[in-house]
């Protein structure tokens, strides 16, 4: 019908067929406007044209290369904004179609995270090639090159909530994103649904954390970051602790799996978050997934395209991370199992004296030697709290007196402290243990021991250490990074958490 504005895949080829002269100019206004959105129609105009119905026809010429499909969209309700995205050395369009009923939050928000959407992911893996991206006000989220229909609607008086909202602009990022996978980043959607899902919902996280830096007025009264509901390591937790009868490996046909969305995109997109922010660091994740990106752009990945790529291109081994995440559904579980600590002393302890009786001889055989005192063993005796390492060890100050210059010796640290910590990992899934050691003082440090640490030995791994402050407690995984899906054997002295019926039962008494 002549009263129907229409936009969808490709080049619009007789844009001066179909547009007024009022349309013409706006939308040369809307090519170089970079900051804001252009309305090629207004609500006024497309409240008066949706009154009546034409019956003359016109005809919108559309032509597309490099594309595996095609959309496109067409009412006489449609309000059309548009704005410029500078993308490289290019200008991209940003565009939105949507009826009155979206608004007030299409006309505000739509186009934004559109153009938003476009800078974030072309950072993220190559500039955007196609000369737009549109958002269509629609019931569902669906994706198509060039186009995508996006969900949202505010109440009959223009009202709507934050999950409205944010649940709006999260669509809009995700579908527009699917230009990259899998409509260019060509893979088999049929047959490895995370390839497109799974990439796309964690390019997604990275792009609607940076709407949010970049368009703070969109977040609500307290929010200081963008509420993605998935990417954040503990988000997935619910799914990966949950019953293991449904759920399948990442490595599952889409169509056979349990858990479709946890499966094929909010776990997948966690263990690339997790990779990049916490095993690989961003500098070599970014670099890798770019490469990936541009090696396979138009053409057609496998999962093991992805997983080579990410390897050879940043000489980082992966495989234990493949498996792990993608082949398996164990899960993360890391805890501090024991805590000692030790005295040194130069006097012999019972095991050494056992080895020399072992061996026939004296202990005046041996060489001068340090020994360590477990804290409450029975060989430990409270005075060796009130000294220093060199009084309680006379063997250690002998030894620092004959080989360091008295300069080396003022340099020399002398720790008070000496622990040995032993981690367990219930869990199938290797990770590095990130720890926090909070000291008497007050004072905490964080130390990352890398995921290495667990080759020779999957279920413990020790820690040596030597501190001049003492430590009061130990917490891993302090700021919830790596999925850990209990934490009740995280924190060394145990934290006591108070089932709900202790709770009820001290209320009563109380
Ligand atoms: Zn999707």
């Amino acid at each position: 019908p002549a009263d129907h504005i229409l936009d969808g895949t490709g080049y619009l080829t007789n844009r001066e067929e179909v547009f007024t002269k009022d349309m013409m100019k706006r939308f040369k206004q809307a090519t170089k406007s970079y900051d804001k959105p252009v309305e090629i129609v207004t609500q006024a105009e497309a409240e008066v044209t949706e009154k009546s119905k034409s019956t003359e026809k016109k005809t919108w010429k559309l032509s597309a290369q490099m594309v595996r499909d095609f959309g496109f969209a067409t009412s006489r309700k449609f309000i059309w904004d548009m704005m410029a995205v500078k993308i490289g050395e290019r200008d991209v369009m940003a565009v939105s179609l949507y009826s009155k009923e979206g608004n007030p939050l299409w006309g505000q928000w739509s186009t934004m995270a559109v153009a938003s959407t476009l800078k974030s992911y072309s950072r993220m893996t190559f500039d955007y090639p196609y000369h737009k991206a549109i958002s269509v006000h629609a019931p569902m989220g669906m994706e198509y090159p060039m186009i995508c229909y996006n969900f949202g609607r505010p109440d009959a008086e223009g009202n709507y909530s934050d999950r409205t909202k944010f649940g709006m602009i999260s669509v809009i990022i995700h579908e527009v994103g699917h230009n990259w996978f899998p409509m260019i980043v060509n893979s088999d959607e049929r047959q490895w649904t995370w390839m497109d899902e799974g990439l796309n919902t964690f390019v997604q996280y990275v792009a609607e954390q940076d709407f949010g830096e970049w368009n703070p007025t969109a977040l609500s009264a307290g929010m200081t970051q963008y509420p993605s509901r998935r990417g954040p390591a503990k988000n997935i937790v619910p799914y990966m602790g949950g019953d293991q009868d449904f759920i399948a490996p990442i490595m599952t046909k889409g169509l056979n799996t349990y858990q479709f969305g946890n499966n094929a995109y909010g776990k997948p997109a966690t263990a690339l978050n997790i990779l990049r922010e916490t095993i690989m660091g961003r500098d070599l994740f970014d670099y890798s997934f770019r490469e990936y990106t541009e090696r396979w752009m138009f053409k057609h990945p496998t999962p093991e395209d992805f997983f080579r790529t990410m390897e050879d291109a940043s000489a980082f081994d992966l495989d234990w991370y493949w498996r792990g995440w993608f082949f398996t559904t164990d899960y993360v579980d890391i805890g501090v199992k024991e805590v000692k600590k030790f005295y040194a002393t130069s006097e012999p302890n019972q095991w050494i004296k056992d080895f020399a009786a072992q061996r026939g001889m004296e202990m005046s055989d041996l060489p001068p030697l340090v020994y360590m005192v477990e804290e409450g063993s029975e060989e430990f005796e409270e005075s060796l709290r009130n000294g220093t390492l060199l009084d309680n060890a006379p063997t250690v100050k002998e030894y620092i007196m004959d080989n360091f210059s008295e300069k080396e010796r003022s340099e020399l640290k002398q720790p008070k402290y000496f622990y040995n910590v032993t981690f367990e990992k219930p869990g199938g899934l290797v990770m590095p243990i990130i720890v926090e050691y909070t000291y008497k003082d007050g004072t905490s440090k964080k130390e990352t021991y890398p995921a290495q640490i667990w080759r020779l030995n999957d279920s413990e791994a020790s820690k040596a250490i030597a501190s001049d402050k003492e430590i009061v407690s130990i917490k891993v995984d302090p700021d919830l990074e790596t999925a850990d899906i209990d934490t009740s054997n995280n924190s060394w002295p145990k934290e006591i958490k108070q089932s709900q019926f202790d709770k009820f039962k001290n209320q009563v008494k109380n």
